[in-house]
């Protein structure tokens, strides 16, 4: 599933493709995404010209002089900048045909997707509004989830994957960081010292920053924005390599089921 670096990577990569273009038509050819894309939007944006490609948690927008695009990869969607001419292939949903004679085709198999569209601020959009801050960003650091794991008996790992707490930290990187943070899995959210939020917000940041460096991670349903697969992948510490051994100690890394996701850890170096 695309994460936040994914979602990053595809915005970078479309970015110079889009900002300042025309968009010539919107064409739908498959409304049923995870929500019925609202058809209407397509007179408004036809015609319109893209000022930006930003993005809010997984959510890219293309922000046009008539509105805002909002584009959800879902579980298993890509977007691709390709010649208009080319050819359509199963689960091409979405074109955006841009005058540059390209379009921007969004593919999804599986149809979690969606595409939406707001003549307003998309920050006020019901999807956008209440969303936790940007682990990126400024507003995201060790006092913040210092404060937000008080009260919260739920394991950490968790709690840094509820969307309304933090944005983007999916189970890759979750696992990931933790690793980083020297943090077990497990840990009640409260039991993390002071210092130890401080380390495992840096530890976030840093493994975030270097996904969406790397251009995200290869997964099996994700291709970036130019079609290259992300690099990331090689250099995962925990994350998939179950009976491996750990890249610090050389200990065995284990694994576990913790809210039906899968769970990667080392014993040895994770306290
Ligand atoms: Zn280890």
């Amino acid at each position: 599933m695309p994460e936040l670096p994914e979602v990053e990577t595809t915005r970078r990569g479309i970015e110079p493709h889009v900002v300042g273009r025309r968009i010539t038509v919107l064409r739908v050819h498959e409304r049923r995404l995870r929500w019925p894309v609202d058809l209407s939007m397509v007179r408004s944006v036809s015609g319109a010209t893209i000022r930006a490609a930003g993005r809010r948690a997984k959510y890219l927008l293309l922000e046009t002089e008539s509105g805002t695009l909002i584009l959800h990869l879902g579980m298993s969607g890509s977007l691709r900048v390709l010649p208009v001419i080319t050819p359509r292939i199963a689960h091409d949903h979405v074109d955006i045909e841009l005058d540059s004679g390209v379009t921007l085709r969004f593919n999804d198999p599986r149809r979690f997707g969606s595409l939406l569209f707001t003549i307003g601020d998309p920050a006020k959009h019901p999807l956008l509004e209440g969303l936790a801050p940007e682990p990126l960003e400024e507003g995201f650091d060790g006092e913040y989830l210092w404060k937000i794991t008080r009260r919260r008996a739920v394991a950490i790992k968790q709690l840094i994957m509820n969307s309304r707490l933090v944005v983007g930290v999916g189970n890759i990187y979750a696992s990931e960081a933790l690793f980083r943070a020297r943090i077990r899995p497990r840990r009640k959210a409260r039991s993390l010292s002071r210092a130890e939020c401080a380390k495992l917000a840096r530890a976030i940041k840093a493994t975030l920053a270097m996904a969406v460096k790397v251009g995200g991670t290869t997964l099996r349903d994700y291709v970036g924005a130019d079609g290259n697969p992300g690099y990331f992948r090689q250099k995962l510490y925990v994350y998939e390599r179950a009976g491996e051994p750990c890249r610090v100690c050389g200990k065995p890394v284990k694994q576990f089921t913790q809210g039906q996701r899968s769970t990667y850890w080392c014993s040895n170096c994770q306290k």
